[in-house]
């Protein structure tokens, strides 16, 4: 047991990671921008192909420099892993996990939530290549036993699903993949280790877009995949077969941002919270897709494993005309209107979850409208959205009149 294994995260956040004494003096650990690692001796250099999948030894620039292990040592700790592996992105993530387990002729189970490029994965990079994916309905919990096959090899989850957020089970689906020795694979970005964390549930694979919370900013691409010691090596093996290195200084920003993670979270948070409250009390508001709203389906199961939720909700409309929304949207000021999230400012955009759900089809009528809410004061984002809605209605008005 080293001294940081009482830490709390936030203690965690500030101390992982760096080593000013190791160079020179400086606070941060700095961005190496390397291809050629230079050895001593031919003995060395070969030393270090032998090594080269070993956590924290590199011996070309594609395999990690003390920027990337610095990432990966921080984020592994967070989430209570072996050891990480730092990708170029979050989707790259996924790809890994997916492609070091999933063989010609096997079965992987994936939610029908999942973010959808990694839907595109499974679809058509994988079936081409043997694989069959089922999607499962994500509320499924424990009765995915009834879907796991004598060659099913991965169950993959992601609570809260994209786009309309919900939560999984889980603790109970971890069981059955148990049961059957079945690998069980996450993607982790929305809670974050902070409000998360996986591996404490059973889960042997935690994977993050750290483009998101973790970047923090909205100015670079990163990915990375936590696991058990078991996994490690695999995963780093797939990682470095397809050349998935991250670049120096988008870890160096990844490593910048996990420092202000706890605080960030704290304010997106409660904003997303304040917003979602008044949001649900609307007119014009159906309800509202937050799991840590009292009354959201997901929210025993929240509350139970989760420690706080992050600023990303969505809201479905009452139904209305699409040229309603788009003039409450596009009229906003503080909003921007853009994919990604995770940054320290507010988003919103408009969805259709209906053509990319299989099993669990999305029947809603209204309009399902996503909102990260940034670090902004909230009382300056109601008021803004308080006038999108006025637009929104003058628009139903004008269209009423116009058919009337
Ligand atoms: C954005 C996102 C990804 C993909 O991350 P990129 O870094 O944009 O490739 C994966 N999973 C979830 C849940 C995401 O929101």
């Amino acid at each position: 047991m080293t001294k940081t294994d009482r830490l709390r995260q936030e203690t965690l956040l500030t101390h992982l990671g760096r080593d000013p004494q190791a160079h020179y003096g400086t606070v941060n650990t700095p961005v190496y921008h390397a291809s050629t690692l230079l050895k001593d001796t031919v003995e060395a250099f070969e030393e270090a192909g032998r090594n080269r999948l070993v956590k924290g030894k590199s011996s070309y620039g594609r395999g990690g420099t003390p920027t990337t292990f610095a990432f990966e040592d921080t984020v592994a700790r967070l989430e209570g892993a072996y050891g990480a592996v730092a990708v170029s992105s979050g989707l790259q993530a996924i790809a890994v996990a997916l492609m070091t387990f999933a063989k010609a002729g096997s079965h992987i189970l994936v939610p029908d939530t999942i973010y959808f490029p990694g839907r595109r994965i499974c679809e058509v990079l994988l079936r081409d290549r043997g694989v069959e994916t089922t999607f499962y309905n994500p509320t499924i919990g424990a009765g995915i036993a009834a879907l796991i096959r004598d060659n099913t090899v991965a169950i993959y989850m992601e609570s809260p699903g994209s786009l309309t957020f919900e939560i999984q089970d889980v603790p109970a689906i971890v069981a059955e993949a148990r049961a059957k020795g079945v690998i069980t694979i996450i993607d982790n970005t929305w809670a974050t280790p902070l409000f998360f964390r996986p591996l404490d549930h059973g889960v042997d694979i935690s994977l993050h877009a750290a483009t998101k919370y973790m970047v923090g900013h909205s100015d670079a691409m990163l990915g990375v995949i936590a696991s058990t010691e078991e996994h490690y090596e695999s995963l780093r093996r797939t990682g470095q077969f397809l050349g998935c290195n991250a670049a120096p200084d988008d870890l160096y920003l990844g490593l910048r941002g996990l420092r202000t993670l706890a605080v960030r979270l704290d304010r997106h948070q409660a904003n997303a919270r304040r917003l979602a409250e008044w949001l649900a009390q609307r007119p014009e508001v159906d309800r509202l897709l937050y799991p840590a709203l009292p009354g959201d389906p997901g929210h025993t199961i929240w509350k139970r494993d989760f420690t706080g939720a992050s600023g990303l909700f969505a809201m479905v409309l009452n139904p209305c005309a699409r040229a309603s929304v788009t003039a409450m949207i596009d009229g906003l000021d503080l909003f921007g209107i853009g994919a990604s999230w995770g940054g320290y400012e507010s988003l919103i955009l408009l969805t259709d979850p209906r053509p990319i759900r299989t099993a669990a089809p999305w029947t809603d009528p209204g309009h399902v409208v996503r909102i990260h809410a940034g670090l902004e004061h909230c009382d300056d984002l109601i008021a803004d959205l308080e006038a999108g809605f006025e637009r929104l209605n003058a628009t139903e008005e004008t269209i009423a009149a116009r058919a009337g």
